[in-house]
């Protein structure tokens, strides 16, 4: 980064709370009084050196900030190509990145006089790391749950009551984490004068995609500087990450993204097939469109309606991406793949045999890319992949579901 080009984030998002033409504020009128004090609440104090003092405290010793960087070693030489490391967020305390933005939303939450945290949750993973996060803090901590996913996620749900948290179950639409987030903006409508809505990922009306990404930046900037140390001060030519929302890409790319020319790879989910309803590739089959109150790229039936999804990740079944994603898509930012839930099944298995983690299946779709792309280019390149999260959540799915088997033998 030279000094007199100036950085991506001096522009982004514009005053409006635009990426380019995505983005801005697309809710009812009665909110609009709540995102602005949200706004000015969160320009203030993102200026002040004592939160970020109050921030980094929590971040090091809560959620065991900084995580490593690991190269993958094993899988790089049986692959046999460009050399893979991972951003281990699957080590901060909670098991996944969500955290990273969690404590943020919290510790803004008691600046501002809140005594209350409200979200969605999809996998449970967020919702758990809103529940620490205002257990610690000492706020109430409200998280709406699609009834699927309830049932699939049960020792989550379980850990969200044993932190405090009361979990609302949404039995609308499919049940799901797109559900969930409308019952959960909906309660932030009838609550905002004492709670603050702790949104799950870079989605939503502004201010909430800048905030979420703001405190996502940490693991960019930990992981550049980390990488430069690595490897004697180069930076890797690939940055892949999974996308629901993009709260982990955004993440990750803050590091990268003044770097033309650093790769930043999207992956998403081609669930189990390419047919409308059987994945959640938004960047690769959707189209402009608004969804959660921000204008953004959404996956959609032919009358505008949001598509039903599928993907065997639960935090990545989300039929939107965030307006900042879908900016950097429009602008030729992001090199865009979908991997399908067989792929993430395979590497997900190979993960845990041969490097010993168990990865999220979420980020499974991320390393699985990773693979595929370290197949095709040489081994004097290097892909870093944020691992977004740990798998102990899926272990039990993944058994009762598939055989062991059929586990890759490249030993
Ligand atoms: C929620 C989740 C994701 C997807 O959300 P983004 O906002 O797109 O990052 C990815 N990985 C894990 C482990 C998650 O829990």
């Amino acid at each position: 980064m030279s000094d007199n080009i100036p950085s991506y984030f001096q522009s982004s998002p514009d005053a409006e709370g635009y990426y380019g033409r995505f983005g801005g504020n697309h809710y009812p009128p009665e909110l609009r009084s709540a995102l602005l004090e949200l706004a000015s609440s969160y320009q203030e104090l993102h200026k002040s050196p004592e939160f970020h003092h109050a921030l980094n405290k929590v971040r090091v010793g809560l959620q065991g900030r900084p995580t490593p960087i690991h190269y993958l070693e094993n899988i790089s030489k049986q692959v046999g190509g460009a050399q893979m490391f991972i951003k281990r967020e699957d080590l901060n305390h909670t098991g996944a990145h969500k955290i990273n933005h969690c404590v943020g939303f919290a510790l803004l939450a008691k600046q501002m006089g809140k005594t209350k945290l409200i979200a969605e949750t999809g996998a449970g993973q967020h919702g758990v790391a809103l529940a620490t996060a205002a257990a610690y803090f000492g706020l109430e901590c409200e998280i709406h749950m699609g009834e699927v996913d309830i049932a699939k996620q049960s020792s989550n749900v379980g850990s969200m009551q044993l932190l405090g948290a009361r979990v609302v179950p949404v039995a609308t639409g499919q049940s799901a984490l797109k559900d969930a987030s409308d019952s959960a903006f909906n309660a932030y409508i009838e609550q905002h004068k004492h709670a603050l809505y702790a949104i799950g990922s870079a989605i939503g009306p502004h201010p909430f995609p800048m905030i979420v990404r703001d405190f996502q930046g940490v693991v960019g900037r930990e992981a550049r500087e980390q990488f430069l140390s690595i490897t004697d001060g180069t930076l890797p030519e690939h940055v892949v990450a999974c996308v629901a929302g993009g709260s982990n890409a955004m993440g990750i790319y803050t590091g990268f993204i003044d770097d033309p020319d650093v790769i930043l790879h999207a992956v998403e989910p081609l669930g189990k097939s390419d047919e409308l309803g059987q994945h959640a590739a938004t960047l690769s089959y959707g189209r402009p469109g608004t969804l959660h109150g921000a204008r953004s790229i959404v996956l959609q039936q032919d009358d505008g309606t949001p598509a039903g999804v599928s993907s065997i990740a639960s935090g990545l079944a989300y039929p939107g991406v965030g307006p900042e994603i879908a900016m950097l898509h429009e602008a030729g930012r992001l090199s865009v793949a979908a991997i399908s839930d067989e792929e993430v099944i395979n590497t997900f298995l190979r993960m845990a045999k041969f490097e010993g983690i168990i990865p999220a299946l979420e980020s499974a779709h991320a390393l699985a890319f990773a693979i595929r792309l370290a197949s095709q280019r040489p081994s004097s390149e290097r892909i870093l992949v944020n691992l977004s999260g740990r798998g102990d959540k899926d272990i039990g799915y993944v058994l009762e579901n598939y055989r062991l088997g059929d586990q890759p033998d490249l030993s």
